[in-house]
């Protein structure tokens, strides 16, 4: 299967945005089995539009088009579609039309002549449903190749993707299973490529393929043969998150605080945070899941050493300069011990370090990191050094903390990323 992938917008050509989308559809279609053969970026011009779609259909089977499906006068990639395979027409499609009447009815907004443009294709063309915003995509056949249209938002594109497209690639491609993932949280490339030993065999089917990100390993089981069944899929996946455990995910989780959310809920516990290092980046992780208001209390910004102080109840003397100071084992414990005493919580985690670029000494440097968690009459405290500027100390404790919290919930003892050995 060969592919084309178009990404649409001057904002692109113009250096303004990254092209994520274009490195996010090839790297699925590689993991289908197929080959991007080209890519194109083009601005928002109906005329060019057309003619980098004819090229792509003349050389590639399937063609990616992402962007200029909104309903702003610079979106010109239903027109353009319009004029390859209708001249130029477009008609309402009804049961479009009637989402959009009824998306500005229950936001307050008036239905206008743009917003009502999104429910707009050519006539030959069928629409892809899109439950994270309001454009839909748009599939047609030109001259045998299939293009399908994807809005610009990231959110909106990949979800577009795995429910529509991807489906019908795999029929395509006659993959038998679709790919699966393991997700892994707190081990670097080589530590899970280790774990994986001889699983990463190039020989070995289904075959491996191992990316990180965002502090996140994902290991793809696929089969680009495609005559696996679902069952060997699956014991192969089972393999890799055993190897990786306890660091890997259950099927179906995503990120950390969707696991951690799970492990509470399975032991009917209660979390609260107090942070300082990390300023409500624990807090911020752990709400980002929807229906965590049932396993997570609130928590505790404690920033200067009185708010420790008041707000939680460490004691003056560990935090002056004859004693540990703000960062160390004896105040994070005082830390989480406080917060457990006072949210009525089952579990407190508690984090202080030092993020950079300004504050580190030779006893402290910068990257120094105590997290400290309250549970059943215990309190404990472990060191991380995680390398890097502020940004990423900042999300390695965030990580590192949702991890210890996950780990305490789920009676699993092993070592944090980054941790320092006592
Ligand atoms: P559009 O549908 O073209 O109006 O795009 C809407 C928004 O989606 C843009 O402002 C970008 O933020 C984002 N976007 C569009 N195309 C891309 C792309 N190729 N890669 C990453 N983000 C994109
Ligand atoms: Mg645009």
């Amino acid at each position: 299967m060969n592919v084309a992938v178009v990404s649409i917008g001057d904002e692109l050509l113009g250096g303004r945005i990254l092209d994520t989308n274009a490195a996010f559809l090839s790297s699925e279609v590689s993991s289908l089995g197929g080959r991007t053969a080209m890519r194109m970026t083009v601005g928002d011009c109906r005329e060019a539009i057309v003619s980098a779609l004819q090229q792509c259909v003349h050389r590639t089977d399937v063609v990616l088009v992402t962007g200029g499906l909104g309903p702003t006068p610079d979106d010109l990639t239903r027109y353009a579609a319009a004029d390859l395979s209708d001249r130029g027409r477009l008609v309402d499609d009804v049961a479009a039309m009637e989402d959009v009447r009824a998306w500005c009815a229950a936001a307050g907004l008036p239905t206008t002549e743009a917003r009502e443009a999104v429910a707009k294709r050519p006539p030959s063309a069928s629409f892809m449903s899109n439950d994270r915003g309001t454009a839909p995509g748009i599939a047609l056949t030109v001259d045998g190749s299939r293009i399908y249209m994807l809005p610009g938002p990231q959110t909106e594109m990949q979800s577009m993707w795995r429910r529509h497209v991807r489906p019908d690639l795999c029929v395509m491609t006659r993959l038998r299973t679709p790919p699966t993932e393991v997700i892994a949280a707190g081990l670097t490339e080589v530590e899970a490529a280790d774990r994986l030993g001889d699983l990463l065999d190039r020989e070995r089917r289904p075959r491996l393929g191992i990316r990180v990100g965002r502090g996140l390993v994902r290991v793809s089981v696929e089969d680009p043969a495609g005559d696996l069944d679902q069952d060997a899929m699956e014991a192969a996946a089972c393999d890799v998150r055993a190897r990786l455990a306890p660091w890997s995910f259950d099927s179906g989780l995503r990120s950390l605080p969707e696991v951690l959310g799970r492990c509470l809920v399975q032991r009917g516990w209660v979390l609260a945070t107090a942070e300082s290092c990390t300023g409500g980046g624990v807090g911020a992780a752990v709400t980002s899941q929807s229906g965590s208001s049932g396993w997570y209390a609130g928590g505790w910004v404690t920033y200067t050493n009185e708010m420790k102080r008041d707000q939680l109840g460490v004691p003056a003397s560990l935090l002056s300069r004859s004693g540990p100071g703000a960062v160390s084992a004896e105040v994070v414990r005082a830390m989480a011990e406080g917060a457990l005493g006072r949210s009525g919580a089952d579990l407190a985690v508690a984090v202080s370090g030092i993020a950079g670029p300004d504050g580190g000494s030779e006893a402290k440097p910068v990257g120094t990191v105590w997290i400290g968690l309250a549970c059943e009459g215990a309190v404990d405290a472990r060191l991380i050094r995680p390398p890097g500027d502020r940004g990423l100390v900042r999300r390695a404790t965030v990580d590192a903390a949702l991890q210890w919290a996950r780990w305490r919930a789920a009676d699993i003892d092993a070592p944090l990323q980054w941790e320092v050995p006592s």
